[in-house]
């Protein structure tokens, strides 16, 4: 498949969800979604760009760009027209007279409220409304080739995680940041081109579940949790393993066998048909019946592909269904302050029978000795 023919694939397949969706509009600004339809990656200023299609009609997008940046852009003639705007033109009224006449616009969350505000009052008499809350997010139904490629990072996070839990990455002794740069080289080293995040938790610190890996040097007896991922081929892997420095104490081994037995739930409740609710419920139930529910303070997971957090959330409100081709972490926790804090975190990719893990490291808290 060239280039050409996969954005107009994909314009395809997206144009068939704004019908559906009764949309007449679709504007995107910079970000993931315009990479995904159009392969630009655009700047973060505060120019306007802007990808515009209407669905119901046979014409192809439109890319608005600012003039100066049209070069940078990869001419796909068949798949979006470009128009350049000059520092003396207005490009939100370009867009307004693109779309003129639409009563439903769906916009890109990751629009500025500049441009989206001057839209507006350019047409007080259309609706415009967030693509995620309707769509659930342009991105979050992968094809094969994507679920691949999240199947394949996700592999390669899963070494390295293999590494932490066989004692081969020295723990005791080193502060988090130490630790924290010995496993962003291993992410490198087993293929990763970047790193997006490396959580190293210590102690008590592993009660913070986004800690910032700092000087604190870890000791003997006591959690380490490693979250980490980073990007292969644009798309990008996640992984939580937590271990222990030195023998298990029982009722941490304990609470860890909720957590472990949550996570299978969630897992297992990862079907095409059931909601991204009833997943996060399954999860959640289990730390509750154990007493824990007040210590699980996120959500359940979230979407992951070109971003490590995308469409769809897996959260205890979320009516969305679950379809094949959704990716997401499955990544329950139990925090307990000043003391210690456990997660256990897979990507897992749904086909027609349920979730399939794209890490298999062992999901038990273990021991090690270095
Ligand atoms: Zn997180
Ligand atoms: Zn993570
Ligand atoms: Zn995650």
């Amino acid at each position: 498949m060239t280039d050409s023919d996969l954005f107009a694939t994909r314009w395809h397949a997206v144009r068939q969800r704004l019908i559906a969706d009764q949309a007449d509009a679709l504007v995107l600004s910079r970000g993931s979604d315009l990479v995904y339809l159009s392969g630009y990656d655009a700047h973060a200023l505060e120019r306007l760009t802007a990808f515009v299609g209407a669905p119901n009609t046979d014409g192809i997008p439109t890319l608005f760009a600012p003039q100066l940046e049209v070069p940078l852009v990869t001419a796909m003639p068949d798949v979006f027209t470009i128009s350049g705007w000059t520092d003396d033109q207005d490009p939100v009224a370009m867009v307004a007279e693109q779309i003129v006449g639409a009563q439903r616009v769906l916009v890109s969350d990751e629009m500025r409220a500049d441009h989206l505000l001057a839209l507006q009052s350019l047409m007080p008499d259309t609706t415009f409304v967030s693509l995620s809350a309707s769509l659930g997010g342009l991105r979050s139904i992968k094809s094969d080739a994507e679920m691949q490629a999240i199947q394949t990072v996700g592999g390669l996070a899963n070494q390295v995680a293999a590494q932490l839990q066989s004692g081969e990455i020295p723990l005791v002794g080193r502060s988090e940041a130490e630790i924290a740069e010995d496993i962003t080289a291993r992410l490198l080293a087993v293929g990763h081109e970047t790193v997006e995040f490396c959580i190293v938790a210590s102690g008590p610190n592993s009660a913070s579940p986004h800690h910032h890996p700092g000087n604190r040097i870890v000791q003997a007896g006591e959690m380490v949790l490693c979250d980490f991922g980073g990007k292969h081929k644009g798309y990008c892997s996640d992984i939580t393993r937590c271990v222990w420095t030195g023998d298990i104490p029982a009722d941490v081994s304990a609470t860890y066998d909720t957590l472990k037995k949550a996570q299978q739930a969630a897992v297992d409740a990862a079907r095409p048909g059931a909601s991204l609710g009833d997943v996060d419920a399954a999860a959640r139930n289990v730390i509750a019946d154990a007493g824990f529910g007040s210590q699980f303070i996120h959500r359940t997971g979230h979407g992951i592909g070109t971003e490590v957090h995308e469409q769809p959330y897996v959260t205890k409100d979320n009516t969305q269904v679950v379809e094949v081709g959704h990716a997401f972490s499955i990544e329950p926790g139990i925090y307990v302050e000043g003391k210690w804090g456990m997660r256990l975190e897979d990507i897992v990719v749904v086909v027609d029978d349920g979730a399939i893990r794209c890490s298999t490291t062992d999901h038990n808290l273990i021991a090690v000795r270095a």
